[in-house]
């Protein structure tokens, strides 16, 4: 037992968010803003919004920030060293700043392939990961998992889907889980046919019906592409076997997901659309803290409703679930061709339904492999963007 004078270890958990200048980075700096006693920030970073970087740090003090474009460097550095913070640039220095002995979680907020090599930095170092980019588990789900095992490292899920089914899994780490199905709004474009979706512009689908995002998840909802990302990153999360996944379209996105036990019961997790939730969830887990988020009430929703997700209208879905039954690099083609399709279609060089048809030629054309080691990845990673930039 300690002596009433010893020094009692701290509970405040010192946080890195990598990608705070994002929807998920800021919206995680107003939790943390509003639980002074529960966290302390001591890691930021941006790729070139170095505007908001400054404007952050000056807020909540980090030890360290780093901005990945080096161009950006000087502008950072002026105006946070005489505030004692350190400033770094480049993506070598984020692989870097996850290990600093001071951390003891990193959320990894980073949008697309470009968050893997420090998610990954993260647990080599033993950090605890609060997850929100979920192409880290696209990419290299098994890689990743396999290491945070090895790491005794926790992965905590931020994806509003999967933190239901964490949630939902609380108290049952025996129990085996039958099936999950993660929930889908369905998208702006649920319901539309063949015709509206093939003349769907940018700002159309830059519009979510219930959630706010950042770009690109925001097209991704769009296409269904992301529900399918979902898909794989359930697998690795809770080492599911393809078949024991399944996505059912709720478009009042009220219910987050559901885990189906093998005794048939079913539990779900649902609350108001606010991704401060999840967010909050997994930075305080075990704990759950006290918030002022608008509360459900029943009577605003007198009915849920679920229906069959259109794989047809949305072949971006069929796609993912293809590329997860058949493995390997699978996800990784998946993911690098989407990453560039969706970005072609933000710079209005191909259509919406141009998305899924480029993925659909670059899974077909890429190297397959089996086994994939890290360094595989990578090089399947760029084999795949450049195949998808030939079809842009
Ligand atoms: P945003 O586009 O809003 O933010 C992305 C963040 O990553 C920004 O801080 C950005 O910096 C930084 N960033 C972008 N590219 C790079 C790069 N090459 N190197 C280093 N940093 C980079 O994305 P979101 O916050 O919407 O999404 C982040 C992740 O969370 C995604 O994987 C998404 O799928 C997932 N997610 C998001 C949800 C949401 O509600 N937004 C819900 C569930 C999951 P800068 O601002 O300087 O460009």
């Amino acid at each position: 037992m300690p002596e009433p004078s010893d020094p009692q270890p701290s509970s405040i958990k010192h946080i890195a968010i990598l990608g705070s200048t994002g929807s998920i980075g800021t919206q995680a700096l107003e939790v943390i803003a509003a639980h002074p006693g529960e966290f302390a920030v001591e890691v930021l970073t941006a790729n070139g919004n170095a505007d908001l970087l400054i404007q952050q740090s000056l807020k909540f003090h980090p030890n360290a920030v780093v901005i990945t474009e080096k161009s950006k460097y000087q502008q950072v550095k002026d105006a946070l060293l005489p505030h004692d913070i350190k400033v770094y640039a480049g993506e070598e220095a984020l692989a870097q700043v996850v290990a600093m002995d001071t951390l003891d979680t990193v959320l990894a907020a980073i949008v697309g392939y470009a968050g893997l090599a420090s998610t990954l930095a993260a647990i080599e170092a033993g950090k605890q990961v609060a997850l929100a980019n979920k192409e880290t588990l696209v990419v290299a789900g098994e890689l990743v998992t396999s290491l945070a095992r090895q790491k005794a490292v926790n992965i905590y899920p931020v994806d509003s889907e999967h933190s239901a089914i964490f949630q939902c899994l609380a108290g049952e780490w025996d129990n085996k889980i039958e099936k999950i199905y993660l929930t889908a709004s369905g998208g702006p474009f649920r319901g539309k046919d063949k015709n509206f979706i093939n003349n769907v512009t940018k700002e159309q689908a830059l519009k979510h019906p219930n959630w706010e995002m950042g770009a690109k998840i925001t097209i991704d909802s769009a296409t269904l592409m992301n529900k399918g990302l979902e898909v794989i990153e359930a697998r690795w999360l809770f080492n599911l076997k393809p078949e024991q996944i399944d996505v059912i379209v709720h478009p009042q996105s009220i219910i987050h997901s559901i885990v189906q036990f093998v005794d048939g019961s079913m539990k779900a997790q649902m609350g108001l659309p606010d991704m401060k939730l999840p967010i909050q969830y997994a930075l305080g887990f075990p704990k759950r803290l006290p918030s002022s988020f608008p509360r459900f009430d029943f009577l605003k929703y007198p009915s849920l409703t679920f229906e069959k997700a259109d794989m047809e209208n949305f072949p971006c879905l069929p796609l993912a679930f293809e590329a997860m039954k058949r493995g390997g690099n699978a996800p990784c083609i998946l993911n690098a061709a989407n990453e560039i399709a969706v970005s072609a279609f933000l710079s209005d060089k191909i259509s919406f339904i141009g998305i899924p048809g480029l993925i659909e030629k670059v899974l077909a054309k890429a190297s397959f492999m089996a086994k994939p080691t890290y360094t595989d990845y990578v090089n399947s990673d760029k084999e795949s963007r450049e195949i998808a930039k030939e079809y842009v």
